[in-house]
């Protein structure tokens, strides 16, 4: 016989396709705001000079080692200083006053000599007094409004990795308009970053499960990565404390962020039943980003630059490896798993365009820059969905199995350890408020010969049979568990002794008249039933039992098939209410 699968639950699945959908459709609305300003020609110097060259330069003298550039951009080199020399080809006609900008600035730092004076200044992001008119996700260069075509400015940057910094020359009005959208961009996301930061510590705080502080970590450190990545922090108290380590921080809050990430994701996805050596992996990736973090807080372990070139390194391992776990974790049935690769995938697939683009000494194109910090956010979003979703499959798995720990599992009623809880806590209320209780003892009439004459299994078939019409004979409130073999026991709370009579009356006609059907077989099935009522002189539940089974027995030597009550005297029924 084949076995059917069951059906695949769709929502697990499709979800992380829908999350992705819609945050293409967020990818897509950034794109970047073209500058509207005049063309320039770039030159590289093909020597390096001192910047006392500068007259010499200003003279024509060196105009021969002058090498045009194809893109309008600035790539430095970690073997010296390079100059740099940019000139507008039209003159500048516009009303507003042009700056010259170089974007990405970080680790660049530039001496600029600008008409109309050409006296000499150094720029970085990391200055305390870095034009306070401009955020620092660009160096600004203020030129004057009568720039002629031609007018030459020179720029000499000190030995940096050659990275390219695209550049352009703009009005200062469409500058400040696209610095105000970036500095409203470098709140929104950070916001919504630091808010499910704070959620998680509360969940921390109350649950004590660790996963959510390596995840509160995690985002932490994310938010300050971008936070000097852009420059804010360089310029922002208290975070600007840290602007004489210049680019480390980054790399510090980047290793560290990456290592909170890996712990994260290990109990995440619980790699450790799910993919063990994906988890041993990810223990060992753990320790050297630790040590990137360590040593990029101690300035003489990171002078140079191959802190940096370690933590890319690590970084182009660890990417595909935690899209991997998610996947395997995905692949295993988690929903856990979705979640992250919905978190993820995205947001890793953008930090390995930007290591590419390090590697490969590609300019950052302009969406590279609105769209990380986006797809961070959004991450720590899904995330949070995430935990929250998993919360609530753990409180399901756990009510489920509380109420499969309390049932019988052949009929379903509840079984010997809940019916006698049940009946334990209904005598105690009972006696407390000062109410009546009364507890029926069922008994199968013959069972022995209905197993005997139509087999065991045809048994079984006829104890799970008479449950439900048994059941719909009680009000909410009562329970009925099995006691053990045929026996059943029903706790009726605020019933008197003469009310149960009634009741016990109504199962018995009713599993009478009950049709059992059985491979064509109709089997009759007969109860006794023995009643007791709650009385002064009852001091345990146990004793109750006691007197519904002598009552069960005269019940049987009665000729079964009937109901009788403890004490003997049968007592006037008062009435009863609707069931
Ligand atoms: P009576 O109660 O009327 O005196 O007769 P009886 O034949 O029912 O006798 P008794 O209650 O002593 O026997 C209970 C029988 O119920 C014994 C056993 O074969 C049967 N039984 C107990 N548990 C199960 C069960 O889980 N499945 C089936 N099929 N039979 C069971
Ligand atoms: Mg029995
Ligand atoms: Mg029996």
């Amino acid at each position: 016989m084949s076995v059917k699968r069951p059906p695949r639950r769709a929502d697990a699945r499709t979800r992380p396709a829908a999350w992705i959908a819609l945050l293409l459709l967020v990818l897509a609305w950034p794109g970047g705001v073209a500058a509207a300003g005049v063309p320039i020609e770039v030159d590289r110097l093909r020597a390096d000079l001192p910047a006392s060259a500068i007259d010499e330069l200003r003279a024509g003298a060196h105009d021969a080692l002058f090498e045009p550039q194809t893109y309008a951009a600035l790539v430095p080199s970690p073997d010296g200083a390079v100059w740099y020399r940019i000139r507008p080809v039209a003159a500048w006609s516009s009303p507003f006053s042009p700056v010259l900008r170089v974007f990405d600035p970080q680790g660049l730092r530039i001496e600029a000599w600008l008409p109309p004076g050409y006296a000499g200044s150094t720029t970085s992001i990391y200055q305390p007094l870095a034009d306070p008119g401009f955020t620092r996700h660009a160096l600004v260069f203020r030129l004057p409004q009568d720039l002629a075509a031609g007018t030459p400015v020179y720029l000499r940057i000190a030995p940096e990795r050659a990275i390219p910094r695209a550049i352009d020359l703009v009005p200062v009005t469409e500058a400040r308009a696209q610095d105000l959208a970036r500095a409203q961009l470098d709140i929104v996301f950070p916001a919504v970053q630091l808010a499910t930061v704070l959620v998680m510590l509360s969940f921390f705080f109350a649950l004590r499960e660790r996963m959510y502080i390596w995840f509160a970590g995690h985002v932490l450190f994310i938010v300050l990565y971008e936070l000097y990545a852009f420059g804010v922090g360089y310029g922002l108290p208290p975070f600007h404390w840290l602007a004489p380590l210049e680019a480390r921080p980054l790399w510090f809050c980047a290793a560290l962020s990456a290592a909170f990430l890996c712990q994260f994701t290990r109990r995440f996805l619980e790699l450790g039943s799910v993919a063990p050596r994906l988890d041993r992996l990810l223990v060992l990736a753990y320790w050297p980003l630790a040590a990137v973090a360590a040593c990029a807080a101690i300035p003489p372990l990171s002078a140079g630059w191959w802190l940096e070139k370690a933590l890319a390194v690590t970084f182009a391992v660890l990417a595909p490896l935690l899209i991997l776990a998610g996947l395997v974790a995905w692949q295993r049935g988690g929903r856990r798993g979705g979640f992250y690769l919905c978190a993820w995938t995205p947001g890793l697939l953008l930090v390995f365009v930007r290591l590419l683009q390090l590697l490969m000494h590609w300019p950052l194109p302009e969406w590279l820059v609105f769209t990380l910090p986006a797809t961070f956010a959004f991450a720590s979003l899904v995330l949070a969905f995430g935990l929250a979703d998993s919360t609530l499959s753990i409180r399901h798995e756990r009510d489920v199995a509380n109420r499969l720990a309390e049932r019988d599992a052949l009929t379903g009623a509840l079984n010997r350890r809940a019916i006698l809880a049940n009946l334990n806590g209904a005598f105690q209320r009972a006696r407390e408020g000062g109410r009546p209780l009364s507890l029926l003892f069922l008994d199968l009439d013959h069972f022995k010969q209905i197993n005997d004459r139509h087999g065991h299994a045809a048994g079984d078939r006829c104890l799970g049979a008479l449950i439900a019409p048994v059941m719909s004979e009680l009000r909410q409130g009562d329970a009925l568990g099995r006691y053990g073999g045929e026996e059943f026991l029903i706790v009726l709370p605020g019933a008197t002794a003469a009310n149960a009579e009634v009741v016990a009356e109504r199962i018995r006609a009713r599993i009478e008249a009950l049709p059992v059907l059985v491979s064509g077989i109709r089997i009759g099935l007969t109860l006794s039933i023995g009643i007791a009522g709650l009385d002064a002189d009852l001091v345990t539940p146990r004793e109750l039992i006691e007197r519904a089974d002598m009552a069960l027995y005269r019940a049987k030597s009665s000729g079964r098939n009937c109901v009788r009550t403890h004490p003997e005297e049968p007592l006037e029924p008062v009435p009863e209410s609707a069931p």
